[in-house]
C-alpha cells in the first residue's frame, strides 16, 4: 500500500527530527505531497493514525497540502502545472507530460512539545 510506504518514510523523518531536536511529542505536522504522487490524503491520514498509535506522534494532527505538479510537455516543450499524471498539456492538449522534480513528500511544518 502506497500510503503505508509514505507513512514509513514520514516516521523516519520524524525520528530523525526527534533525535536532532529532542522533543517529547509531536502536536501537529504539515506535509506537502505533490499531486503526481497519486496519494489519497484520507488514506494517508488513516495510515498515520494507525502507525502513530503508542508512539511520540500519537494523536498528532496531520495536515496535508497538495500543490500541483510541474511537468514538461514532450510535444510542445512548455513547462506547465498539472493536477495529475493523466492531465493534458494546457498549451497544446498533448498527453506526453514528463514530471519535473518527482513526487517527493516533504515535511514543511512541525509543531512539537
Ligand atoms: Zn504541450
Amino acid at each position: 500500500m502506497h500510503e503505508l510506504t509514505i507513512c514509513d518514510s514520514l516516521f523516519r523523518i520524524l525520528a530523525r527530527e526527534r533525535e536532532a531536536r529532542g522533543f517529547d511529542r509531536v502536536h501537529r505536522l504539515k506535509l506537502s505531497v505533490e499531486h503526481f504522487s497519486c496519494l489519497d490524503p484520507e488514506s494517508l491520514r488513516y495510515a498515520f493514525t494507525v502507525t502513530s498509535r503508542q508512539t511520540f506522534a500519537d494523536g498528532a494532527l496531520l495536515e496535508i497540502e497538495q500543490p500541483p505538479g510541474q511537468a514538461i510537455c514532450q510535444d510542445c516543450g512548455a513547462e506547465v502545472e498539472v493536477e495529475s499524471h493523466v492531465s493534458a498539456c494546457p498549451k497544446c492538449g498533448g498527453h506526453s507530460l514528463a514530471p519535473v522534480g518527482g513526487d517527493e513528500m516533504q515535511l514543511i511544518e512541525l509543531e512539537v512539545a
